[in-house]
């Protein structure tokens, strides 16, 4: 469905205007968090992932199409070849207002000043946790040093917004939420906290028993920080509050204990061309094979993101306490 009034507005059966399209460029990864990967990862083979160029190709259809802001991510989005350009490519979408990137920090300490000018205007890093073992024992293989090094650089470069995105777990890194956001404040930069969602099957930890909800983050907070509860809404599911006296900004994710799906803008395509309708449910569009056979016809590709929206579910339906109905992991989701 497109707006009748406004022929470049995607709007589906609810009413939502989806102006906002996360592209997973890659499911490959230097990191395998425990949460969102298994140890042994078996990756796409290149015949079944998006090109470059097929990437940019839909990126521009749906600039077309009224989207506003694309965010990049992975899988590592900075380990893919090639990445620099495509998102140089992408930013000069001309009406295109915002790209934006995911990514776990490791290779920012190089590539930050390239992402600035390649039009990336804000950039979430990941971090869950201050202690360098933790961290390796979360990642699996990631260096919490290097991902430090990371976000200096890009506070250096300097991005219109930088944000922390942390995931809590509790018995790993639920201590440590008041110095992730003493960290943020020091840095002058924004911290999410993410509740765990339930996507693939992961090993090392019980999800349920894992679960520490977003409430108790806050109660936590209250013991050192004055939260102010700002209006501000991105359209996105964060609930934002401002450390009093700073700029930080501290938002919770909460798809368990607080459901967001009202204001749901967005959409989003897997590195295999797929269009997840909604990150909890498995309502999809295979763009890779509308792109594979009809090559150059930008109508017929329209027309199908157009007519994807008629399958947009109204909500996710996570149940943190069940096996995962789910089995696709976050990299390949494109979180
Ligand atoms: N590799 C990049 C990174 O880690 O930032 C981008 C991709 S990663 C899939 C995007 C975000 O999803 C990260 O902030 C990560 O912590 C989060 N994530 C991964 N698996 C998750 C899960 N099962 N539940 C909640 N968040 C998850
Ligand atoms: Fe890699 Fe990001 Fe997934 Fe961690 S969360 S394994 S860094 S894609």
């Amino acid at each position: 469905m497109t707006n009748t009034e406004n022929p470049t507005q995607l709007i589906d059966r609810f009413g939502r205007v989806v102006d906002y399209l996360r592209i997973s460029i890659t499911d490959r990864c230097d990191f395998r968090c425990v949460y969102c990967m298994a140890e042994d990862m078996t990756f796409l083979p290149r015949a079944q992932i998006l090109s470059l160029e097929e990437i940019y190709t839909l990126a521009k259809a749906f600039a077309e199409l009224g989207v506003k802001k694309i965010r990049i991510t992975g899988g590592e989005p900075l380990v893919r070849k090639g990445a620099l350009e495509l998102l140089h490519n992408i930013g000069s979408i001309e009406s295109l207002k915002e790209l934006v990137i995911t990514t776990n920090g490791s290779q920012l300490e190089t590539m930050a000043s390239s992402l600035k000018a390649a039009g990336v205007k804000r950039i979430n890093i990941s971090v869950d946790t201050l202690d360098a073992d933790k961290f390796k024992a979360i990642t699996r293989t990631g260096d919490l040093h290097q991902v430090i090094r990371g976000i200096q650089a890009a506070k250096a470069v300097g991005f219109e917004r930088i944000k922390i995105n942390a995931v809590i777990l509790k018995g790993r890194n639920h201590t440590e939420v008041c110095d992730l956001v003493q960290f943020a404040v020091d840095n002058g930069i924004d911290i999410s906290f993410i509740e765990e969602m339930p996507l693939g099957v992961v090993s090392q930890h019980d999800r349920s028993g894992a679960y520490y909800s977003s409430d108790l983050i806050r109660k936590d907070l209250a013991s050192q920080f004055n939260l102010l509860s700002s209006t501000e809404k991105t359209g996105g599911p964060s609930n934002y509050f401002v450390v009093a006296g700073t700029a930080t900004r501290v938002g919770f994710i909460s798809p368990h204990s607080e459901n967001f799906c009202s204001t749901c803008n967005r959409v989003r395509l897997t590195v295999e061309g797929r269009l997840l309708l909604c990150l909890g449910n498995e309502h999809s569009v295979d763009l890779k094979a509308v792109l594979r056979e009809h090559p150059g016809d930008g109508a017929v590709l329209k027309q199908a993101i157009i007519d994807a929206m008629h399958i947009k579910p109204e909500k996710h339906e996570f149940n943190i306490h069940e096996q995962p109905v789910i089995l696709r992991y976050m990299n390949m989701t494109g979180g």
